[in-house]
């Protein structure tokens, strides 16, 4: 059972259901009101806690009852959060979103206590933890946190998977110590300036991250897969997607994250868990909702061992 830590965001997700999105100064009337634990760092912890590695998530919530919740719920998902600190001043971090009837949706995060993440915070928890497989990050952290997990990472021989996401610059410090670097098609854009909207051109953007320092790319495309560079032998795979009826592609990118370091951890090549990774996010696209929908480990198997 590999040893995954994810250093990242926890959020409460606080979704309102309206008619239409609301306009700059507009006001509708919504239905359903309803909270659910988010954060790309908590949603890929689940991800990876659901299919049997061992987790243990490094973040920061406030003293809140939100905080409160997204511990619990954490735990419950049998992921260690000791190393989650709770903040005396921040507030737990939040996600406002609105969803209209055709299933678009509009989001603002105040990311509170989850800037509070410092790099001292970090050095302390890792210190305290034992043998680590991987390091998986998403970008909803301080940029310093982020550099100095992964110098750590780098240090202690685990392997770092960094989730560029929400799209933003990084770093070359910070892409000189990736591993393996998991972009979907805007982060792509985001982080290397190129098009990505061609088989050519998403061939020509991950040559250019593996440029920018990275160890080996896994390019996730939505319906159609993942693109995957290997950097020790220069060579693109294209794995398909599974053929799945979708319901919300919520958290899809975490599913896929959480799943590809699990068979990463587990020893499985770079394509073979792009595979199982893709298994993960089809999975997850077929429920509602980021964290309810991702699958356990069995259910994954079963889908891997059916036909296409
Ligand atoms: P993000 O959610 O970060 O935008 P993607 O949309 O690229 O990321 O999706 C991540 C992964 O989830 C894909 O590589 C694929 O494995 C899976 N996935 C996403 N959408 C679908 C879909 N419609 N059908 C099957 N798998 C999907």
């Amino acid at each position: 059972m590999p040893h995954i830590v994810v250093v990242g965001s926890l959020n409460m997700d606080l979704v309102v259901e309206t008619p239409t999105i609301p306009l700059a100064g507009e006001t509708v009337l919504g239905k359903n009101f309803a909270t659910f634990p988010g954060g790309k760092g908590a949603n890929q912890a689940v991800a990876a806690a659901r299919l049997g590695a061992q987790v243990s998530l490094i973040g920061r919530v406030g003293k809140d009852a939100f905080g409160d919740q997204l511990l619990a719920s954490a735990r419950a998902d049998g992921i260690n959060v000791t190393h989650v600190g709770r903040d005396e001043t921040a507030a737990t971090g939040v996600a406002m979103i609105v969803v209209d009837e055709n299933g678009q949706n509009s989001i603002a995060v105040a990311s509170g206590a989850n800037f509070c993440l410092t790099a001292d915070h970090v050095r302390v928890a890792w210190a305290a933890l034992k043998k680590v497989d991987l390091l998986v990050m998403p970008l909803e952290t301080p940029p310093d946190t982020i550099a100095t997990a992964v110098a750590l990472a780098q240090e202690s021989g685990a392997t770092v998977v960094l989730n560029p996401a929400p799209a933003r610059q990084v770093s070359a410090q910070i892409l000189a110590n990736v591993d393996v670097l998991v972009p979907n098609e805007p982060e792509t854009a985001q982080l290397t300036g190129m098009p990505v909207s061609t088989p050519d051109e998403s061939q020509e953007a991950a040559r250019q991250l593996l440029a920018l320092g990275v160890g080996s790319v896994v390019l996730t495309l939505g319906s159609r897969g993942a693109l995957v560079l290997d950097g020790e032998t220069n060579d693109f795979t294209m794995v398909p997607a599974r053929e799945v009826k979708v319901v919300d592609t919520t958290a899809a990118g975490d599913s896929f994250v959480g799943g590809l370091a699990v068979a990463l951890g587990e020893g499985k090549s770079l394509v073979e868990a792009a595979q199982f990774a893709n298994a993960v996010g089809a999975l997850a696209v077929t429920r509602q909702g980021a964290q309810p929908g991702m699958p356990a480990r069995n259910e994954v198997e079963t889908l891997l061992s059916a036909k296409e």
